[in-house]
């Protein structure tokens, strides 16, 4: 039976560490933290995942959570204007299926639990690249899928797909209760972007949280702006105070609607800022032994696309099929390049959109943003772009494409 060690227990690393396990391999899994540890600490992200993403985590039956989660139905996109007013305002359905988020504390604890009662040997330790280099040898196959911790330093920086060298957003996330309904469509869940020029971003987006169903508020904000304001906040209701004057300047319909709101427990709040970075995808262990990259170790992306969780399980489910595929040949390093070019091929999609989406909006993107009010299909093409983002190559990038896209729709 082939060995498999699993460095962080992550979306990547548990859909692959479980994936694997069901197809008989013998897994060990390590971890930096026990379940209880994950389920009683701080929200780690505002994971929304898209129907391709939630469906290789069906496929695995492992969509535990998926009758409690709140259904999202679309993505809606709002403009802030002149005086703060609402300049564009339209939502997007979505049409391979609806999306979810499940609090990673949830899902996390929950698949690291399943992991151990199927048999699966967990290691709660926090790997350093001398541990490794040991288990390298007592191995197949090392991956390691700690996320954006230390163990990158392991995998070299690839300047050329990584354009940025600095953070291009400060984050700061609040899960609470008691946000009031949309009234824009009170009848379904969307997530919603609202898109503040030169300041930054709110996300909007409901999730099944610790205490059930609740909202996340989560501001992006350009760095040195007026929103990124959060570094250093320590006390969470100072952080949800903050938030919520922030709304009241810059998108006062969403602050009209959590005049009641209250944080959903001490963890749930989150800020910080990373660099989106690609990573060349083999390291290299003083020893000689090679370990492959998983996920965010290798293709880190700004959540402003809220891609990371949905790469995650897209890698995860890439990297299984090359692993079965395989059989019982050695996984040398060619097999690790081509595992990660396979991968790359849908990652490269997310990495160009992503970064396009952190500059400012060349004139024929605010064009095609401001056309969903108009035009109902470019709302819903724009949204689906999030479950693959692959089509922006039709009509997002270029001028030529965008206008020829949009008259297309205009004439029908
Ligand atoms: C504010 C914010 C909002 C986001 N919103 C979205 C969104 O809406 N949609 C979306 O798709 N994505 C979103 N993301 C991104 C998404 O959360 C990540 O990209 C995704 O979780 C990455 O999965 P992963 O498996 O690569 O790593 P992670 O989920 O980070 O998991 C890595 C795991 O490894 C562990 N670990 C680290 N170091 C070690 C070590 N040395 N030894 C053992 N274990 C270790 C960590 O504790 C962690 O459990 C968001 C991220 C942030 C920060």
């Amino acid at each position: 039976m082939r060995k498999i060690l699993v460095v962080g227990a992550g979306q990547s690393g548990l859909q692959l560490a479980l994936g694997l396990q069901s197809h008989g391999y013998e897994v060990t899994l390590m971890s930096n933290r026990t379940a209880d540890e994950v389920r009683t600490g701080r929200v780690m992200s505002t994971q929304v995942m898209f129907h391709t993403a939630l469906q290789h985590e069906r496929d695995l039956r492992l969509n535990f959570w998926e009758s409690q989660a709140p259904r999202i139905e679309g993505l809606g996109v709002s403009v802030t204007g002149p005086e703060s007013r609402r300049a564009v305002d339209w939502v997007g359905m979505f049409e391979g299926g609806y999306a979810q988020s499940v609090d990673q504390r949830v899902k996390m604890a929950g698949w690291l639990e399943t992991f151990t009662q199927r048999g699966g040997q967990l290691v709660i330790h926090g790997a350093a690249v001398s541990d490794l280099d040991y288990f390298s040898r007592a191995y197949d196959l090392v991956l390691v899928s700690a996320g954006k911790g230390e163990l990158v330093s392991m995998f070299a920086r690839d300047a050329a797909r990584s354009p940025y060298r600095e953070p291009q957003r400060a984050l700061a996330v609040a899960y609470v209760h008691g946000l009031g309904p949309r009234p824009e469509h009170p009848d379904f869940d969307a997530v919603r972007c609202n898109l503040v020029p030169g300041v930054g971003e709110l996300f909007v987006m409901p999730t099944l949280t610790l205490s059930g169903r609740a909202d996340i508020l989560f501001w992006e904000g350009v760095p040195g702006g007026p929103v990124d304001a959060f570094r250093g906040i320590r006390d969470p209701e100072e952080h949800l105070a903050l938030t919520l004057a922030l709304m009241e300047r810059y998108t006062p319909w969403e602050h009209a609607r959590a005049s009641e709101v209250e944080l959903t427990d001490a963890g749930g709040t989150l800020s910080g800022r990373y660099a989106p970075t690609v990573r060349q995808p083999i390291g290299r262990l003083p020893g000689g032994g090679l370990v492959l990259g998983v996920a965010d170790v290798v293709v880190t992306n700004d959540p402003i696309t809220g891609q990371g969780s949905n790469s995650a399980s897209k890698c995860a489910a890439s990297y299984l099929a090359s692993i079965l595929e395989h059989g019982e040949k050695e996984f040398d390093e060619a097999w690790m390049r081509q595992t990660f070019d396979r991968y790359w091929d849908t990652a490269r999609h997310v990495t160009k959109w992503t970064n396009a989406m952190l500059d400012v909006p060349p004139d024929h993107v605010l064009k095609l943003i401001g056309s969903g009010g108009a035009y109902q299909p470019v709302a819903d093409r724009f949204a689906n772009g999030f479950d693959d983002p692959s089509d922006f190559e039709n009509f997002f990038y270029e001028p030529e494409k965008t206008e020829a896209y949009l008259a297309a729709v205009a004439a029908r």
